[in-house]
């Protein structure tokens, strides 16, 4: 092969290899086939903390005592030993529940079961899993390594790591899913939505959901409406209820890629907390730059072949001089 053609094929080779890097990027993942989730609605949230509770008794985890006092649970934040918390948003005389302007909301705070997960994209040893039939998203501890790559993936912060213990693991919730608890495989619904009295954390299929945040989403306020407690596809209790002004916009329904946790609320997701996110997933754009990046790999890889070549025949061509 003449140096001439090697160069060229090199040459030629790379500009494919870096051209098809460049074009395919790959588009979010679209919903499990059964994609399970939880709707929160704000406006119906009244504080009681009965989910916070009940998810600790399901995942076997301590009470968090923050304010010194020994009388409750009053983790502000999740943590290693929190999966589920309340915050509240307070403005001015925060007076009226639900208003934006001298008023107050609550809002819950756990994983949202991304559709695309970034905290799976990322995980280098896939401790953390997404089921394809339910959507749900799991963190696995036997297969975990700590390094903690999940906790910097995800946007709202939840995966925790349990900094106080000896041997701490990941923790974050599992839609009492995982191993050992396995409610949703069972046919019961998640602990939070089973004793929340309004029915503000609801469970059921993502699809059904949706259709029912947007039903209330698009309600006339001050109408009534029969509100559901429990499982969306047989509920528990129904409760009627004026319809409050919701913001016309469900969270999680496109958010970088949909998540299987949707919320709805009277006052703007910002105010809330809710972190500023485009429609696609970082896990998408993440991955498409590292196909990009190993495609460009080729070229250092390729350009390192030709300058073994050259040397190679460089080196032959003195040996053979020095011989003659
Ligand atoms: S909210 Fe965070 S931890 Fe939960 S699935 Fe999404 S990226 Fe993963
Ligand atoms: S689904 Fe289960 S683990 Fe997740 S917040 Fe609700 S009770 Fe806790
Ligand atoms: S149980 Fe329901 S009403 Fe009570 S804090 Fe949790 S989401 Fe709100």
């Amino acid at each position: 092969m003449k140096r001439r053609d090697f160069l060229k094929a090199t040459l030629g080779g790379t500009a494919a290899l870096v051209g098809a890097g460049n074009v395919e990027a790959r588009p979010n993942l679209e919903p499990a086939t059964e994609a399970v989730g939880m709707l929160y609605d704000s406006t119906l949230c009244v504080g009681c903390k009965a989910c916070v509770s009940k998810c600790k008794e399901v995942n076997d985890m301590p009470p968090v005592i923050e304010n010194g006092e020994n009388a409750w649970d009053s983790a502000r934040d999740l943590s290693g030993d929190t999966l589920n918390v309340i915050k509240v948003y307070r403005d001015g005389a925060a007076a009226v529940k639900d208003a934006e302007i001298d008023g107050f909301a609550f809002e819950k705070r756990s994983c949202m079961h991304c559709v695309d997960p970034g905290c799976v994209s990322v995980c280098p040893v896939t401790a953390m899993r997404r089921n394809p039939k339910t959507g749900i998203v799991t963190h696995h501890a036997e297969a975990c390594i700590g390094c903690r790559t999940c906790m910097v993936s995800c946007p709202y912060n939840v995966p925790q790591f349990q900094y106080n213990e000896l041997f701490g693991q990941i923790h974050k919730c599992q839609m009492c899913n995982q191993a050992g608890v396995e409610r949703i495989d069972k046919g019961q619904m998640t602990g939070c939505a089973e004793v929340c009295p309004t029915g503000a954390t609801l469970f059921g299929s993502r699809k059904l959901l949706l259709e029912e945040a947007k039903r209330r989403t698009a309600l006339k306020p001050g109408d009534s409406y029969n509100y559901p407690r429990g499982d969306i596809s047989k509920p528990e209790s129904y409760h009627e209820k004026e319809v409050p002004t919701y913001k016309p916009h469900v969270w999680g329904e496109k958010e970088a890629g949909g998540t299987n946790v949707m919320h709805i609320s009277s006052v703007a997701f910002d105010k809330l907390g809710m972190p500023p996110l485009g429609e696609r997933s970082a896990a998408s754009i993440a991955e498409s730059v590292q196909h990009s990046v190993y495609s460009f790999m080729a070229l250092p890889a390729l350009a390192l072949a030709g300058l073994t070549y050259v040397v190679r025949r460089n080196t032959n061509d003195e040996d053979e001089g020095g011989d003659a």
